[in-house]
């Protein structure tokens, strides 16, 4: 497989300005590849001085150029950018394959293939908004917010930067963009995509680096208007403070703990494995997978047996190949935090029904046997903390009533499940989960849809419509 690998890249310079320029400091991160543990590449460590220049980009190109462009000319500006990255579509899908662990088939599809078609959906939507209305004798007129700081994580790396850098230029916004230090190599070539069609200088500017530097850089400088942050709760909760110390509108997605209820009407055959895959998507690394089943005590068993035998199924190896269902996790410490979790889910008296340790076939990459828990009880910490990691938790209920008190019995509220015999009965029970999506009887992935959390799992929407909303100041002209 490794004659599919990209080669190794050392990025030293930034996209700033439309252009590649040396870093201001000197230091490097090198990526990992999460199958081979080898260097695959590197990115310059950003400073606060990198995010200056970008914001001073980003704020010349908004007031000079971007915000006065036309929707028709931004819209067909996106529709070049969706089609250069897909252009670059392989590469991106082996670049995530390799620094995420992504199996290939997958990262083709949605690391790869969702930013394409989100990209491309915005060029429709800023069309279709409508940008003035008449309220009484008041014109309210939408304008593009500003200038946007985007942070981003690992798990879905180019996902979670075109959901806020699509919109945010479909708006009229222009952007300085960290992401992940993980998983960053996919952000460059989106740089090399903006430049290959000629993007206007400053609209787009990315500042790789860590967190607490480059990130905290960016939800606190004075040139930025609005932060729009995607990871964990832990870095929300600073990013949101920053961003309020200067009264910057802040949208955070973070992290999830969803169920997928299980009504006893169900068509268990059907179900069960549906849950069981959306659990293990990404080997758990996605913020709204089903990580909690509930189920009937009446048909407990029948659920593990179902789910055992849909998750052993599933190919665990090499990214790369394009067999491979499971992948390793992105890393070390990814590894080391989800062993945690099945050790102190074990220690808490939850019962191993597969899996639970290292898989012995492979010597290399960061690889957890996919793992499903019995006898959870929700007070337990594998039943309220986010794993991120392969980690299927089947929680037992008496009556339709337990189950939803067990479906909100978490500080999160990203997203979860339904299934019944009785679409009505899924739809009541859809309506009293306290979280932003719910998929009810295996209703697919819609990408136009709003998506974003109740509770802890954060503020605001990104994809689609709602998403596009976001990027928009409103002003009421009296007259
Ligand atoms: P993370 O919070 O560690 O990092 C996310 C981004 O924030 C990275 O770019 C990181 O460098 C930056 N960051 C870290 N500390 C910061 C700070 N103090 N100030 C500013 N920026 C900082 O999260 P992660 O480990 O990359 O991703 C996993 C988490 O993201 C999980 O909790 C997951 O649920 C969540 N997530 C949520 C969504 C969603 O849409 N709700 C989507 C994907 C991932």
């Amino acid at each position: 497989m490794t004659g599919a690998q990209a080669k190794t890249t050392h990025y030293r310079d930034l996209y700033i300005d439309g252009q590649w320029l040396p870093q201001s400091g000197s230091g490097a991160i090198d990526v990992l590849s999460a199958s081979t543990e080898q260097v695959i590449g590197s990115i310059p460590e950003g400073t606060p001085a990198d995010v200056d220049r970008a914001a001073v980009a980003a704020r010349a190109a908004f007031d000079n150029v971007w915000s006065r462009t036309t929707v028709a000319e931004r819209a067909d500006w996106l529709r070049k950018l969706s089609g250069a990255l897909k252009d670059r579509s392989e590469q991106i899908a082996n670049i995530i394959a390799q620094e995420v662990g992504s199996p290939l088939s997958m990262a083709t599809s949605i690391q790869a293939g969702l930013p394409v078609m989100v990209t491309n959906s915005y060029a429709q939507l800023i069309t279709e908004l409508k940008l003035e209305q008449e309220i009484g004798n008041s014109l309210v007129v939408r304008e593009p917010y500003g200038v946007v700081g985007a942070i981003t994580p690992w798990n879905y790396p180019l996902h979670q930067i075109m959901a806020k850098v699509a919109p945010a230029l479909a708006a009229g916004c222009t952007v300085v963009l960290k992401p992940s230090e993980v998983a960053p190599l996919n952000a460059f070539l989106l740089a090399d995509a903006c430049q290959s069609i000629g993007l206007p200088a400053g609209v787009l500017n990315i500042v790789t680096g860590y967190g607490p530097v480059v990130g905290e850089a960016i939800a606190s400088h004075p040139m930025v208007d609005m932060v729009s942050f995607t990871g964990s709760v832990r870095a929300g909760k600073r990013v949101g403070a920053l961003a309020g110390e200067g009264i910057r509108k802040v949208t955070l997605e973070l992290g999830g703990k969803s169920a997928f209820v299980v009504l006893d009407d169900a068509p268990f055959d059907k179900a069960i494995p549906a849950g069981a895959r959306n659990a293990m998507l990404n080997s758990g690394q996605t913020c709204s997978a089903w990580t909690r089943m509930v189920v009937p005590r009446s048909r407990y068993q029948e659920a593990l047996d179902l789910a055992a035998q849909a998750i052993g199924s599933l190919k665990l190896g090499d990214p790369l190949d394009p067999a491979t269902r499971l992948g390793p996790l992105i890393s070390d410490t990814q590894r080391k935090r989800v062993e945690g979790y099945i050790a102190k889910g074990k220690q808490e008296g939850a019962r191993v029904v597969l899996g639970g340790g290292r898989p012995a076939a492979f010597s290399k990459g960061y690889y957890v046997e996919p793992t499903i828990f019995a006898d959870v009880q929700s007070q337990m910490t594998i039943a309220q903390e986010e794993i991120f990691g392969p980690v299927l938790s089947v929680l037992p209920y008496d009556t339709e009533e337990e189950a939803i008190r067990i479906a909100n019995d978490t500080i999160y509220g990203l997203a979860g499940g339904v299934w019944s015999g009785d679409p009505e009965r899924a739809m009541r029970v859809a309506r009293r989960m306290r979280t932003g999506q719910v998929d009810v009887n295996g209703g697919r992935y819609n990408p136009l849809a709003p998506f974003g959390g109740y509770k802890q799992s954060g503020i605001g929407r990104e994809l689609g419509m709602f998403g596009l909303e976001e990027y928009f100041q409103i002003k009421s002209i009296a007259r």
